[in-house]
């Protein structure tokens, strides 16, 4: 049977007009076999995070909690008793955490953050029934997502994707599993991370060996550049993981990749597609090494700013070992994430990003040659894959920034080859964002291949 994973995030289900489109979305796919995974209603996991952090504000948070579910119930016209049992033991759970003004354990933070997506599976599957179709909330745990006992940051065990098998083999009711949690072997809830509920659909989908997994969500997709510096920037139709990984790098918020790979290395396509907008295509993420016949093709025009720049200059070290080691060895000893490097013979240049440590560093920097850091810098990435190894492109990208009198402070070594990326002033990068995604021809070639490749899900 052709099995479909339908992952709905916190916004899909937690407006109404999009419940309602998401369980036409489910009704319509039944001959697809679909199993859906929810988040929390959008904004409740900070609420829970809140809760947690904050005892003064416990109980006053609980009945937010409490009177936000009762009130989307009776939007979306479901009958409020439906919700009382699972509230009654909410209210227990969150009183008991309420009596202590001790920080609360790892574990007990865990099982209170999971009220949020257990609700939302109750409210999703009250929803199908009433639109006919026989369906059931399941705990993730319950449904076999077996976890070691990291709270708060669990990882799977080898057993859950067999144990995921057998208990949700049997369907009818259409499975509506709870996202982002799972349980440890003894039956302690556990979380598998912020954002964790696509995780969850990865797993399961991989677990039983699904055709698809969709992922709805608020946009349609990735961008083939940010749209508030691109207005025109368009969902990319298909993209490969290492793709998706760089945009993902970029600040591309839809979705982690990382959270795909259980369902990529079983070579399961992922879709990202946007429950308001239902029949856009939305962006296909596809194993590595599927052939594509759009591959060669520049997909997204990325860009991250508040970039620093640090350079070492150092003539001593002409012709001799061990320079960029001792570098490395300094930023390594320091915690500094680097990103691009460009060396020459007698200096080398790097980014970062992050530059919580960056002064430490920089002071035992100095005993090897001249350092340099400069501020207020943009790194800016053409994606796609093999753009690093194209012949022409670079040339072309630069031939187009120099022609505005942008001026390219530092280029990487194309050790990815899926992107070729390169150094501007912040000032500067939207301006060379819009040229690029210009001049490079984004707009046209998207649409070309949307036209070419109709949506499976509309
Ligand atoms: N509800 C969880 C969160 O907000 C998990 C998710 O939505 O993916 O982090
Ligand atoms: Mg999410």
């Amino acid at each position: 049977v052709a099995l479909l994973v339908m992952k709905f995030g916190g916004t899909s289900v937690g407006r109404p007009e999009n419940l309602a489109v998401a369980v036409r979305l489910v009704t319509e796919q039944a001959t697809h076999d679909p199993v859906v995974v929810v988040s929390a209603l959008s904004g409740m996991t900070n609420l829970l995070v809140e809760l947690c952090r904050d005892p003064d504000r416990r109980r006053e948070l609980a009945e937010r909690f409490v009177a936000h579910h009762l009130g989307f119930a009776a939007e979306i016209g479901l009958p409020g008793e439906l919700l009382d049992e699972t509230l009654a033991r909410w209210r227990d759970d969150a009183a008991a955490a309420g009596r202590t003004r001790r920080a609360l354990s790892a574990a007990a933070r865990d099982r209170l953050l999971s009220w949020g997506e257990r609700l939302s599976a109750e409210l999703f599957a009250a929803a199908l029934r009433r639109a006919g179709i026989e369906a059931q909330a399941w705990m993730a745990g319950e449904a076999g997502l077996v976890t070691d006992d990291r709270f708060g940051a669990a990882h799977p065990l080898p057993e859950a994707a067999a144990r995921l098998r057998e208990l949700l083999a049997r369907r009818p009711p259409l499975p509506v599993v709870t996202g982002f949690l799972g349980a440890t072997a003894d039956g302690r809830i556990t979380t598998l991370g912020r954002g964790g509920s696509d995780y969850s659909a990865a797993l399961i989908g991989a677990a039983l060996g699904a055709e698809e997994i969709q992922i709805w969500t608020d946009t349609s997709g990735m961008l083939s550049a940010d749209p508030r510096i691109v207005p025109e920037a368009r969902p990319v139709p298909r993209l490969s993981f290492a793709e998706a990984s760089e945009l993902a790098y970029f600040g591309a918020k839809v979705l982690h990749p990382k959270t795909l790979l259980p369902a990529l290395e079983r070579a399961i396509p992922v879709r990202v597609l946007n429950t308001a907008r239902p029949r856009d295509p939305g962006s296909r993420i596809v194993p590595e090494g599927e052939p594509a016949e759009t591959s060669w093709r520049i997909k997204s025009i990325a860009c991250k700013k508040s970039i620093t720049a640090v350079t070492i200059v150092s003539s001593r070290m002409l012709m001799a070992y061990g320079f960029l080691a001792r570098v490395f060895e300094v930023f390594g000893r320091h915690r500094v994430v680097v990103d691009l490097v460009t060396t020459s013979e007698v200096s080398i240049s790097v980014t970062v990003d992050d530059v919580t440590n960056l002064d430490d560093a920089v002071a035992d920097l100095e005993t090897i040659g001249n350092v340099e850091v400069r501020s207020g810098l943009a790194v800016v990435a053409v994606v796609g894959e093999g753009a690093a190894a194209r012949i022409g492109l670079a040339g072309h990208v630069f031939t187009l920034l120099g022609g505005v009198g942008i001026n390219v402070e530092m280029i990487s070594q194309g050790a990815s080859r899926v992107n070729l990326s390169f150094v501007v002033r912040e000032a500067e990068a939207d301006k060379a964002v819009r040229l690029l995604h210009r001049g490079l021809g984004l707009d046209a070639e998207i649409e070309a291949a949307v036209h070419a490749e109709p949506s499976a899900a509309g």
